[in-house]
């Protein structure tokens, strides 16, 4: 039984789940008496599947993120799907995306038949490094009839889909500016930059088309949700009507397209709606914890701290310690099971993509940096309740594992 009812903790970390009592989580959801309010005002309404709430969140996001558009929908991956989509990605096209990202978006990129192509991370922040990128598309590819083409496949090149991780922002600009030379639409995926900023402004609206997620590990949550946010009406039509079944009369049931059931329900779109109205809190609280672990641990050798670009302010969403084994006297994954037995949650990055099973594949070059990040990194406890009596008890195991400090 992992329903919530029963008393012990499940023992794999599951994203969004309560916290459990005498483990430090990693990041559980915080969930106040707003959010009971407004989910049991949808629930009073009588609309249940649609309804205001869904205009209201959607609202809520465009005006946060200065976009004209966003369309609610069931699930980040949901959003990354009809964004490519809508993009004008086909069957057989290549999407080069981030190779250090959870894996949905190399999951929707091969919904549509197309093919990922992992690019590598920059060892400073874990973001996709910029210059394998541009690498790739001046030495790897060739323009044909106003199309681009990976001269080793053949296949046409039709998106770029740079992931933002743990918080802090890929440097989009200059993505931005490769994408206008190709002519290569870019699809963020901001899942896991809401709420921070990239060169002043919000992150996730400033791509032709944005993906967000409200998953229950998230820095917002509806409990599970996403959003697909752009300034280009016909994009955002062209997405409305595909994730409401494309429905060309409603009442003789004509459809014009394959669509899909990919609407947020009125529910979760009350529960997003008061969620979103804690975002700045939530993101003082991460920078808080980030603040103290910066204190508590700046000084103990082999642990690396996440650090900030000088254009960005990171929410440290997810926050991500370095290990390196020689300097620290044990491997992240050996601290891991200490911290584990100390009743304290960590977790590793995500195995490089073009490592998975799942995707195995195509990709340029191996992404050695990705490796070496996921062999050394460990996401610590930093759940906006975390209490630094409990941040403390993390700091003094993560101090008294340490070799040289013991
Ligand atoms: C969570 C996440 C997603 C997927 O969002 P869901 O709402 O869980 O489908 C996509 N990309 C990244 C980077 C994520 O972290």
């Amino acid at each position: 039984m992992m329903d919530g009812s029963s008393g012990s903790p499940p023992k794999e970390i599951v994203p969004g789940a309560p916290a459990s009592p005498g483990i430090i989580d990693l990041a559980s959801p915080d969930i106040g008496e707003r959010e009971r309010v407004l989910v049991d005002e949808s629930l009073r309404s009588g609309w249940i599947a649609y309804g205001s709430f869904v205009d209201r969140f959607e609202e809520n996001v465009s005006s946060y993120l200065g976009v004209r558009h966003a369309v609610a929908l069931a699930s980040g991956t949901a959003a990354l799907h009809v964004a490519l989509i809508v993009a004008g990605v086909r069957s057989d096209d290549e999407v080069p995306v981030s190779g250090l990202s959870f894996v949905a978006p190399a999951n929707a990129i091969r919904y549509l038949g197309a093919w990922p192509v992992f690019i590598d991370a920059e060892p400073d922040h874990a973001q996709l490094d910029v210059e394998v990128l541009e690498r790739f598309l001046a030495d790897e590819c060739t323009s044909h009839a106003g199309d681009l083409f990976n001269r080793r496949t053949g296949r046409r090149v039709a998106a770029l889909l740079p992931v933002d991780i743990l918080g802090h922002p890929a440097d989009l600009d200059p993505i931005l500016d490769l994408g206008s030379r190709y002519g290569l639409p870019i699809i963020e995926d901001a899942a896991e930059g809401l709420g921070a900023h990239y060169r002043g402004g919000p992150v996730g609206g400033k791509a032709d088309i944005g993906c967000l997620s409200f998953n229950g590990n998230k820095i917002v949550t509806s409990g599970g949700g996403g959003m697909l946010v752009t300034n280009d009406a016909n994009l955002a039509d062209r997405a409305r009507y595909l994730v409401t079944q494309a429905k060309d009369d409603p009442l003789e049931y004509v459809h014009g397209a394959i669509g899909f059931n990919y609407r947020l329900s009125n529910i979760h779109a009350a529960l997003g709606c008061a969620q979103f109205e804690r975002l700045e809190e939530f993101v003082s609280a991460k920078r808080a914890i980030a603040q103290l672990y910066e204190e508590g641990l700046r000084e103990v050798p082999g642990v690396r701290l996440p650090r900030e670009a000088a254009w960005a302010q990171s929410t440290y969403w997810l926050y991500t310690v370095e290990i390196d084994a020689a300097d620290y006297g044990m491997g992240s994954r050996e601290l891991l099971q200490r911290l584990v037995s100390d009743g304290i949650q960590a977790r590793p990055l995500w195995q490089p993509l073009d490592r998975s099973p799942a995707h195995a594949g195509p990709t340029i070059g191996p992404c050695e940096v990705a490796y070496g990040l996921h062999q050394r990194c460990l996401s610590i406890p930093c759940s906006v309740s975390l209490r630094p009596e409990e941040q403390a008890r993390v700091i003094g195991a993560i101090r008294r594992h340490a070799r040289h400090l013991a």
